[in-house]
């Protein structure tokens, strides 16, 4: 059965180590992809195409999404929205396809950045790690420069010791060198540690192959 926790649940008597997820377990990633897509999808109907509708244009992304994650998985740039974006505008036969792809990479992530918020209770979660003297390690997938700007944008900063990301790694969660790096870099065991994420099939089911003590949490959307 699928168990779940929320922030100020966890025990952190015996914990020496933290490993945590970013997109939403930090803050919520859908709402804030939602606003995004919506701000490419005006910027398209503005410049290209009156006509098209919200659901046909987030359709055509996802469906570029998907390829894209397939041909590239798992490297970090199988998350990439810029080429993403580039396939779209190939398709379409846009001129400059491969500059507008990089404006609506823009477009998207500053969007993103610019609406995240942390969840209440990971800030006072991350305070509390802080306090304790418990390092901790953000395990995500995705390129690390985008979440260094998240982090960064939710001001968290100073409560994260180390990061790992699957640019980094050249594997996505659940594959145990995600989690063997971030031991590697806390200097821990995997008994000292627990992970913390939103996905039980990456988050939860990756930590415990490894013999980790895994938190499938549960955020609140505000
Ligand atoms: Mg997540």
């Amino acid at each position: 059965m699928e168990q779940v926790i929320k922030f100020p649940n966890i025990d952190l008597s015996e914990v020496k180590g933290i490993l945590i997820d970013l997109d939403n377990t930090l803050y919520h990633y859908d709402g804030c992809h939602l606003r995004a897509i919506k701000e490419c999808y005006y910027h398209y109907k503005k410049h290209f195409d009156s006509t098209i509708s919200f659901d046909d244009f987030a359709d055509f992304y996802r469906r570029k999404r998907d390829i894209v994650t397939k041909r590239l998985s798992p490297a970090g740039a199988c998350r990439s929205r810029l080429f993403t974006f580039q396939e779209m505008f190939e398709e379409l036969n846009l001129n400059n396809n491969w500059q507008l792809a990089a404006e609506y990479d823009t477009i998207y992530w500053d969007s993103i950045i610019e609406n995240m918020i942390i969840v209440r209770d990971a800030l006072v979660f991350l305070e509390e790690c802080k306090k304790l003297k418990i390092d901790v390690c953000v395990v995500s997938d995705m390129t690390a420069n985008i979440q260094i700007r998240k982090l960064q944008k939710l001001g968290v900063g100073n409560y994260i010791k180390y990061l790992v990301t699957s640019e980094e790694v050249g594997a996505e969660k659940p594959d145990s060198r995600m989690f063997k790096t971030a031991l590697k870099k806390l200097k821990l065991k995997p008994q000292e540690v627990i992970m913390i994420g939103d996905s039980e099939s990456k988050d939860i089911k990756g930590a415990e192959s490894l013999g980790i003590e895994a938190y499938k949490i549960f955020v609140k959307n505000t």
